[in-house]
């Protein structure tokens, strides 16, 4: 038997594989594995069926061409014999076949012979060898894929196959004892398994090289003259491609009633057919196999499919040519010949490899998240019939887990929703980014105003009280002086409230107890009777780094605002929660919500939704200021909707439990933002 099988009989063009898995699907024996997203034939586990090369719409997948040899067997003086095979009218229905037969010479070849009469000589054995052995149980053993799939695939089937040589084989036995031993024999063909048959062929080329060969030898039909296939001439067995053209040849059929005979041929129907074979469930005498729908659908046909109008063509050739056979010429040949040996030994060459665990399948099924059988969608996307099948293939090397549609679909769908998170997070990241740059710049000028306007008020509040102590009390002027006095302390609260806010504060970080710390921050503020207060701990550990006086400013603003977003009322939450290096401060209020499009608003300076002379509008941009000092996030959620469930507002910090000291003490609202 020839290695050729083993030096790469099929390959993959990697450039042109866009991965469809199409090739997988149609192997018969999974001799593809996918890796790295790319489709390579694994040469040792092939048998030259050539599906994927008829299946593949990217001509990624293509076989060997070994036109250039014959091309160097033509240039020698040693006699070079074309053995042809019965299918070339199925391939050359637009060229005579005489005119064919002429062309072949015109190449340099010495003789044409028709393998045909081969086929006939095989046909013989076969009847005598089932007529030898009724009990026998045997497999057709002329078709080399099905031959190769029994030996490596099915190896205790190995003593089944019929011990009779092929029609190729037999026609070169035939050629060397008549026109000498060391003759060339080259045949031509539609099958790519025929390339690692034999050793006894001394070249294979198909049908698709011959007309390759033909343009650029720049032979055509007008260029060449007519000439007849070189003896011996073959008779019946010219129906052979087509299936059960060998029954016919036999004068036997594969009717239930009639003979034993089972016939299958395909990639499915010839492997389902060995599997009950093997099972036992058939019990016919024989199996007469076929890889492709008969050889005329072989890969090395330039057409791959219309079957139907194939077997017309050979049909019609047959019966032509068994009108002129001369029969009696025939019968002498076949006398001629009939003593040479056409047997033929096989050896079993076992391919498969040891099926893994079960528990082994099992994890590879759920690290595609198939845990229940209601997830083994069996879709055959990934090339292989069951989910289970692709696990396998995946554990054997084959495949990878990315063939899995279901599988990579819920992948991207789960990335895309990362994507979508860190998207939000980035948007998120942005507006802190703009309010940060919008704290900074109204810092600046808050700082400068105020700077400026504290002298004046001062003066103003100091002469206002020297007028009323001058001033009879109950002169009228005095309730005047009040108002003065009053506003002057207002202007005064405002531009505290500014400086707070500007100053190029720096964090004197303390290590507090936080909850402790919570507590007071209520104590130190008033609360309505109306009002209860929660304070709810589950820190595992109260002890955290903040600036006490800046946290105490941080909570009271925020419990001030949610007491006067209550003002019929209601349940006011401080809930403190930890993990080991980070602390989240939750204050809730009951009250009567923010309107979605203030949400936005309440970190802006000067923002205020209450009356003059309530709010100043600088709490909350003060309080984000300060989190954001202590690297710590804020957020605020709020429903001022009833209809949508409970109103109320929710204040979310969470700062880190210890800033390291040195690295933060300057920071400075700018510097940290940057
Ligand atoms: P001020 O309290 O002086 O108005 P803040 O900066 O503290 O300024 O708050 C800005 C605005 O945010 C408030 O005027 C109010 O509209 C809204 N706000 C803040 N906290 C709450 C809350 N807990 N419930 C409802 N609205 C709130
Ligand atoms: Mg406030």
């Amino acid at each position: 038997m020839s290695t050729l099988i083993n030096n790469e009989l099929v390959y993959t063009v990697k450039d042109r594989c866009r991965v469809c898995y199409t090739c997988v699907r149609e192997c018969p024996v999974k001799a593809i594995k996918i890796i790295n997203g790319q489709a390579e034939v694994i040469s040792a586990r092939c048998i030259g069926c050539g599906n994927c090369t008829k299946v593949c719409s990217q001509k990624a997948k293509v076989f060997v061409d070994t036109s250039q040899k014959v091309f160097e067997f033509l240039k020698n003086e040693q006699k070079t014999v074309a053995c042809l095979a019965p299918s070339f009218p199925a391939e050359f229905y637009d060229i005579p076949y005489k005119k064919l037969i002429g062309m072949i010479k015109q190449l340099g070849f010495d003789y044409v012979v028709d393998v045909s009469f081969g086929a006939d000589m095989v046909t013989l054995k076969y009847q005598q060898y089932m007529k030898e052995h009724p009990t026998n149980r045997t497999i057709s053993s002329d078709c080399p894929a099905i031959v190769y799939y029994i030996r490596h695939y099915h190896p205790e089937l190995v003593p089944s196959l019929t011990p009779i040589c092929s029609p190729m084989v037999a026609t070169s036995r035939i050629v060397r004892e008549k026109y000498g031993s060391n003759v060339r024999v080259v045949f031509i063909g539609p099958c790519i398994a025929k390339k690692a048959e034999s050793n006894e062929v001394d070249q294979i080329i198909t049908f698709k090289e011959l007309r390759n060969i033909f343009e650029q030898a720049y032979i055509t039909p007008e260029t060449c003259q007519e000439a007849e296939f070189d003896p011996p001439v073959g008779g019946k067995a010219s129906i052979f491609p087509v299936t059960r053209g060998k029954l016919y040849t036999m004068n036997k059929s594969d009717d239930i009633c009639e003979e034993n005979i089972i016939v299958a041929s395909g990639k499915t129907h010839f492997r389902e057919a060995i599997k009950e074979f093997e099972e036992g469930l058939n019990k016919s005498q024989h199996l007469e196999l076929l890889c492709c729908e008969g050889c005329i659908m072989g890969p090395g046909m330039t057409e791959s499919n219309k079957l139907y109008t194939k077997t017309t063509f050979i049909r019609n050739y047959v019966r032509e040519k068994l009108s002129r056979l001369n029969k009696y010429e025939w019968e002498q040949a076949i006398k001629t010949y009939e003593k040479l040996d056409f047997s033929q030994h096989f050896n079993p060459a076992d391919r498969r490899i040891p099926k893994p665990s079960n528990d082994a399948i099992e994890n590879i099924l759920h690290r595609m998240g198939k845990t229940k059988p209601e997830d083994h969608l069996n879709c055959g996307a990934c090339g292989y019939d069951t989910c289970t099948e692709h696990a396998i293939a995946i554990l054997e090397g084959l495949a990878e887990s990315e063939m899995c549609l279901p599988y990579t679909i819920e992948k991207l769908h789960n990335s895309i929703k990362e994507l979508n998170l860190s998207n939000e997070k980035l948007a998120n990241a942005q507006l802190s980014l703009k309010q940060s740059e919008k704290l900074a710049t109204m810092g600046q000028l808050s700082a400068g105003i105020a700077h400026e306007l504290n002298n004046p008020l001062g003066i103003i509040t100091m002469y206002s009280h020297i007028l009323k102590e001058e001033i009879p009390p109950d002169d009228p002027i005095q309730k005047d002086l009040s108002i003065i006095v009053e506003q002057a302390e207002r202007c005064k609260k405002i531009v505290g409230g500014l400086l707070n806010f500007a100053r190029k504060n720096q964090v004197n970080l303390v290590e507090t107890d936080l909850v402790k710390f919570s507590e007071h921050t209520i104590q130190s503020i008033i609360i309505p009777d109306n009002i209860r207060v929660n304070i709810v701990s589950k820190m595992k550990n109260p002890l955290v780094y903040i600036d006490n006086e800046q946290w105490m400013q941080v909570m009271t603003n925020i419990e001030k605002n949610a007491i006067e977003a209550m003002p019929n009322g209601g349940i006011l939450t401080i809930q403190l929660s930890d993990t080991e290096h980070e602390v989240e401060i939750y204050i809730c209020d009951t009250g009567m919500g923010i309107s979605k499009e203030n949400l936005e608003k309440i970190y802006t300076p000067f923002f205020t939704t209450k009356p003059i002379g309530k709010g100043t509008g600088l709490g909350l941009s003060l309080v984000y200021g300060i989190v954001k000092m202590h690297h710590g996030q804020i957020i605020c959620e709020s429903n001022d909707n009833p209809q949508k469930g409970p109103t109320g507002t929710c204040f979310k910090i969470r700062i880190p439990r210890n800033i390291k000291f040195n690295s933060y003490k300057s920071y400075s609202y700018e510097k940290y933002e940057s």
